[in-house]
C-alpha cells in the first residue's frame, strides 16, 4: 500500500471554471520516503511492474470519481497517464472497460494522456489501440507535445483530442522568443487543426496573460493549484471557485 494518488485541477483559462484534473501517481516508501514517479515510473516500465500500477491508478481514478459523481454532481473529467507499454497489453481495452463498468463511470469522463515520445513507436498498432479507446469514448490527449520525436504527419492520423503543450515552452528555466514561439506555434495548430491546447506548468500570472492572449483554452499549473490529495481535490472540485480572470 505504498502507492497513493494526488489530482491537479485543470482550468478553462477563458472562464477560469475548474473543468476537472489530472490524476499523478506517487510512492512513500517507509524505509526511503517519498519517490519521485519521474523516478518509479522509468524503473517500472523496465520491469513490467507499471501494467499492475496503471491498472491500479485506473482503478482508483474510477472509484475516486463514482464517489464524487454521488458527492458533487458533476466533478468534470479526470485525466489518467498512460505508458505505452500498457497500452499495448494485449487485453488492455477489455481490462479498461470492465474498471469502468465495475464504477459506474462513462468512457467520456475520462481522459487518457500518453506521451508524445511513446507515441511514435511502431505507429501502425497505436492508431489501431486509440482508435478502439477513442470510439469507445474516451479522450485522448499528447502529454508533453513538443519534446518527442513526433512527426506532424500523423497527428491527422491519430484520434486525439488535445494537445499539452510540454512546461518547458510555458515555464522555462531560461525564458527566450524561441520557447515563446514554440508554444504560441502549438497552440495555433492545435486551434487550426480543432485540437483543445492545454497549458502544463503555468507559475506566473505573466505566463496565464499570455496563453489567454493566444487563446490557449486549458491549463494547470502551480499558479492556481499543485497536484493535492484526493480529499483536497474533492474540495476544489466541489468549490468549483473560478481564479480571478
Ligand atoms: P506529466 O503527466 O507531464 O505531469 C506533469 C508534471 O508536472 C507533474 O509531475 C506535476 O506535478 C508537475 N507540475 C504541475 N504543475 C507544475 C508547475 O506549475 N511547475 C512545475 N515545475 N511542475 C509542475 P510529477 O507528478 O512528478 O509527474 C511526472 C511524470 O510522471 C508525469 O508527467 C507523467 O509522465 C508521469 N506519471 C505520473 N503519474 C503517472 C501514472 O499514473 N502513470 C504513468 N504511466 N505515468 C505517470
Ligand atoms: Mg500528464
Ligand atoms: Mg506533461
Amino acid at each position: 500500500d505504498e502507492l497513493l494518488l494526488e489530482y491537479q485541477p485543470k482550468y478553462d483559462l477563458s472562464t477560469g471554471q475548474v473543468t476537472g484534473a489530472e490524476a499523478l501517481v506517487r510512492c512513500h516508501s517507509p524505509d526511503i520516503g517519498r519517490i519521485q514517479p519521474s523516478d518509479f515510473i522509468p524503473l517500472a516500465e523496465e520491469t513490467n511492474l507499471i501494467v499492475e500500477i496503471g491498472e491500479w491508478v485506473i482503478d482508483r481514478v474510477c472509484s475516486d470519481l463514482a464517489r464524487w459523481q454521488d458527492t458533487i454532481g458533476s466533478p468534470g473529467r479526470i485525466a489518467i497517464n498512460l505508458s505505452l507499454k500498457q497500452l499495448r497489453q494485449r487485453n488492455f481495452f477489455n481490462s479498461v472497460s470492465k474498471i469502468f463498468q465495475r464504477h459506474g463511470i462513462k468512457p467520456t469522463d475520462i481522459e487518457f494522456e500518453i506521451t508524445e515520445s511513446t507515441l511514435a513507436e511502431d505507429i501502425g498498432r497505436t492508431v489501431q489501440i486509440l482508435e478502439t479507446l477513442s470510439a469507445y469514448g474516451l479522450q485522448l490527449a499528447i502529454d508533453d507535445f513538443g519534446t518527442g520525436y513526433s512527426s506532424l504527419s500523423y497527428l491527422h492520423q491519430l484520434p486525439v483530442n488535445a494537445l499539452k503543450i510540454d512546461r518547458s515552452f510555458v515555464s522555462p528555466s531560461q525564458p527566450n522568443l524561441r520557447n515563446q514561439t514554440i508554444a504560441e506555434s502549438i497552440v495555433g495548430l492545435s486551434n487550426l487543426l480543432g485540437f483543445h491546447a492545454i497549458a502544463e506548468g503555468i507559475e506566473t500570472p505573466q505566463q496565464l496573460a499570455w496563453l489567454r492572449s493566444l487563446q490557449c483554452e486549458y491549463g494547470q499549473g502551480f499558479l492556481f493549484a499543485p497536484p493535492v490529495p484526493a480529499a483536497q481535490a474533492e474540495q476544489l472540485l466541489r468549490d468549483n471557485r473560478p481564479f480571478d480572470v
